[in-house]
């Protein structure tokens, strides 16, 4: 494996820490509604947020894989998809694994894995979240 201590994260806040992968979010409890990326303040209410972990497994509710050149250093070609996430009502829009481009289903359900891939806003190398097929289910 690569080591990853000295590589940035795409964007800051928005994973866990510890040493289990799982996204990080905010949860507005007025409306008992989850945010992904967390936002500083609710979009509904405009309250206050509370940062909480969103977890790290989803199902694939709709995917496309995109074949054109690639931004930000993507390989290509690559799918993005809608996941509802399994541990909070939260739907979100994500990177899967190019590596299994085009090779995903909806109903099919995913894991947050976190690697080096592609360049961030200053062009450097980034570890980038994203979803891929859940280990137990590939082997
Ligand atoms: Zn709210």
């Amino acid at each position: 494996m690569t080591e990853q201590h000295d590589i940035p994260l795409v964007y800051d806040n928005i994973l866990t820490p510890g040493p289990e992968v799982h996204l990080q979010g905010g949860y507005c409890p007025s409306c008992d509604l989850y945010h992904f990326p967390q936002q500083d303040r609710c979009t509904e209410c405009l309250g206050t947020v509370n940062t909480t972990d969103l977890g790290n497994k989803a199902v694939i509710h709709s995917v496309t894989t995109i074949r054109t050149r690639a931004p930000l250093g993507l390989p290509s070609p690559y799918s993005v998809a809608y996941l509802d996430l399994k541990h909070v009502p939260l739907r979100v829009f994500s990177l899967m694994d190019p590596a299994e481009a085009g090779q995903y289903s909806i109903g099919q359900e995913v894991e947050l894995q976190v690697a080096p891939l592609g360049l961030n806003n200053n062009k450097e190398i980034c570890l980038r979240p994203y979803f891929r097929t859940c280990a137990n289910s590939a082997e």
